[in-house]
């Protein structure tokens, strides 16, 4: 069923150890503004220690900062805003109609089963009038009420079509909603790629489904350089928009086939199938050069923010491997480009 690739729970893969720095963090925070401890609340506060989520950081620094009582309602608003993602907004609109959709038709259709039943007992007694040898002028009215009867009959069933076209064109309609809900499960909002969520689960799809067979898949994992820098330095708008412009250029560069993600706040990876290694490093190499090749202006007052660079990390499917360990080389190759100097890309430590 379609809804059941739909799911809505962040990923947290924290060590128990950072865990319990977080919880150190988290608890005092949370006494020291007076906010009740429940789940949903410490979800929030969770999020917004471990810092990933800069758009809840900034509504929560707001709201801590006007020292907002925290009712349930905002809470739940939160929550549904930074941790969920919208679609799950879109789901419960979804949920709501169909619900609609479904008792609607099942009073249309109980309401034509209980008017045919009720004729059916009629057409029963007229056919027993018929049985005993009644005269001509009676025969013409029990005929007429038989007549009368099936034409209410057709009307009901007429009525009982014309609710069933709608609900049919309702259904549609709630099968492209459905179709997009899953998509915006599916999508960053922020810069369009895929979010982690579906990075997670494509990655996983290939490596199960090809696991038996020889084949090419390389990962790329790209982080931007210095980033807390450009919003410090020109605010988080202009960060965001940095963004979304390295999400396009990323996707300018990659094959149709090829997979790209927000795999974290600045973070984004590309999964590419079928691609050899060789390959794999020369496309990161063309992302990070066009990047890095000019400054990059700022669309509201055309100021420059300078240089913005990427550093990425290049791994190879090997047999035998998981997906944690495919990442963890990605993500080690990418780290050894930032402490070499950053604008960089680097390829799998080979042993
Ligand atoms: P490094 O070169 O070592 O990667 O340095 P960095 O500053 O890029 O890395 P760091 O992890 O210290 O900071 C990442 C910053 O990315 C912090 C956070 O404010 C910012 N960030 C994460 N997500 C978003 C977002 O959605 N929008 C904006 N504007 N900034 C974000
Ligand atoms: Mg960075
Ligand atoms: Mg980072």
């Amino acid at each position: 069923m379609i809804i059941d690739s739909i799911t809505f729970l962040p990923k947290y893969d924290a060590t128990f150890e950072q865990n319990a720095e977080y919880l150190r963090q988290i608890l005092p925070l949370m006494s020291n503004n007076k906010i009740a401890a429940d789940p949903l609340n410490f979800a929030i506060f969770y999020e917004y220690i471990i810092g990933r989520n800069i758009h809840l950081n900034n509504e929560l620094d707001e709201l801590l900062g006007k020292q907002t009582v925290f009712t349930s309602e905002l809470s739940i608003k939160l929550f549904k805003k930074h941790i969920c993602d919208n679609s799950i907004n879109s789901l419960e609109k979804i949920n709501h109609t169909l619900l609609q959709l479904i008792n609607k038709t099942g009073e249309a259709i109980d309401a034509t089963g209980e008017k045919a039943s009720a004729a059916t007992i009629h057409f029963q007694n007229q056919s027993k009038k018929l049985e005993s040898n009644q005269g001509l002028s009676e025969i013409k009215t029990v005929l007429a009420e038989i007549i009368a009867e099936t034409q209410y009959l057709a009307e009901t069933s007429k009525t009982l079509q014309v609710q069933l076209d709608e609900s049919k064109r309702e259904m549609q309609f709630l099968r492209q909603e459905l179709a997009q809900a899953r998509e915006t499960a599916k999508t960053d909002a922020l810069t369009g790629l895929f979010n982690r969520r579906a990075f997670d689960q494509k990655l996983t799809e290939y490596i199960e489904t090809h696991k038996q067979n020889n084949f090419e898949l390389c990962l790329l994992i790209l982080d931007l350089d210095h980033f807390k820098q450009v919003n410090d330095m020109f605010g988080h708008q202009a960060g965001d928009s940095v963004l979304r412009y390295t999400a396009n250029l990323i996707k300018q560069h990659i094959a149709g086939h090829h997979f790209a993600a927000r795999y974290g706040g600045e973070e984004m990876a590309v999964i590419m199938p079928n691609t050899s290694f060789n390959k794999a490093m020369e496309i990161a190499e063309e992302i990070r050069s066009s990047l890095a090749r000019y400054p990059l202006k700022r669309k509201d007052n055309k100021k420059s923010i300078g240089k913005v660079t990427l550093s990425i990390g290049v791994s190879g499917y090997k047999i035998n491997d998981s997906i944690e360990s495919l990442i963890e080389r990605a993500d080690e190759a990418m780290y050894r480009a930032k402490s070499n100097g950053r604008n960089q890309i680097m390829a799998e430590n080979f042993g």
